[in-house]
């Protein structure tokens, strides 16, 4: 695996692979990777020739340094992990190549960054759309993957790609989840026991949700009661929204016709969650 970490020696890179008629599968990532992470990989591995996988932790997203500080790095164990998975290349660039000394330039996204985390995180969506088509440009990939777990951030992606003409696949892959329900997440690592075990209550919240529809009980306001009931069972947890959404505009429902997403958001001590389901 090669390790590169400047603009110019994977844009060298990726050029070379393109002359030589290769295609490139791009994931990328902030790191402390698990399984989800991994499985993006091996579904990349089917898409193109070769599989570059980025780990930056963007500060631009983060809008809470505290956040950004604490967020969980191990690039060592990274390294290892993907290495063994026989991923191509990592790109690793530090901060200051990624956003040299007179960086100015932003990319807003503007409806369907609105609603659901973007409402509760203002800058983050701009910090991530920014991000990502800065990797593009370093990448130049046929096709990106990521993970339906960030299931707006996905809507943004795929949103930015085609208002800015990416010539880019963008491929949206499962949620990943621990045997007990619990959506993979680097931010796992920093629940306390009593606090994971606590956790779980946002995977049951979505099966909940799942049930009250198949069993035809399934006007918005008596999913979200039972959702919020379901949550609400435990003083260690805080909503920070559970909203049922159309699954493209990310525009909230009143009222369920086809397809709904459930989009959560909750604070476990000062961890933060999120998960959905599409309801059927
Ligand atoms: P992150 O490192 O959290 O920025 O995530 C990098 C990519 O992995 C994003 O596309 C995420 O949506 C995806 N991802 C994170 N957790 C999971 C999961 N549990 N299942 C599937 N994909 C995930």
């Amino acid at each position: 695996m090669k390790i590169i970490q400047t603009v110019k020696g994977i844009q060298r890179w990726s050029e070379e692979q393109r002359l030589a008629g290769k295609t490139i599968a791009f994931v990328p990532t902030m790191g402390f990777l698990h399984e989800g992470h991994l499985s993006l990989v091996r579904a990349a591995q089917q898409c193109g020739d070769v599989v570059v996988v980025s780990i930056f932790v963007n500060p631009m997203q983060f809008n809470q340094s505290s956040d950004f500080d604490t967020y969980p790095r191990d690039g060592a164990q990274d390294e290892r992990l993907l290495e063994e998975l026989g991923t191509d290349v990592l790109l690793m660039p530090p901060a200051s190549e990624v956003y040299p000394q007179d960086f100015q330039t932003g990319i807003e996204v503007e409806k369907v960054s609105l609603p659901l985390c973007g409402a509760f995180r203002p800058g983050h969506f701009r910090g991530v759309a920014t991000v990502v088509a800065k990797l593009f440009n370093m990448v130049k990939p046929h096709s990106a993957l990521f993970g339906e777990k960030d299931f707006q951030q996905c809507a943004v992606i795929k949103r930015m790609v085609q208002d800015l003409n990416f010539d880019i696949d963008i491929v949206v892959m499962p949620i990943i989840r621990e045997a007990d329900g619990l959506a993979m997440s680097s931010r796992n690592a920093r629940l306390s026991p009593a606090e994971r075990e606590v956790s779980l209550c946002v995977s049951r919240a979505l099966n909940t949700a799942q049930a009250c529809v198949a069993s035809q009980q399934c006007t918005a306001a008596s999913i979200l009661q039972a959702v919020q009931d379901v949550l609400g069972q435990n003083a260690a947890v805080r909503i920070e929204y559970a909203s049922l959404c159309h699954p493209d505009t990310l525009e909230e429902v009143e009222e369920m016709s086809g397809p709904t997403l459930l989009a959560i958001a909750v604070w476990v001590g000062d961890v933060r969650l999120i998960d959905n389901r599409v309801l059927q």
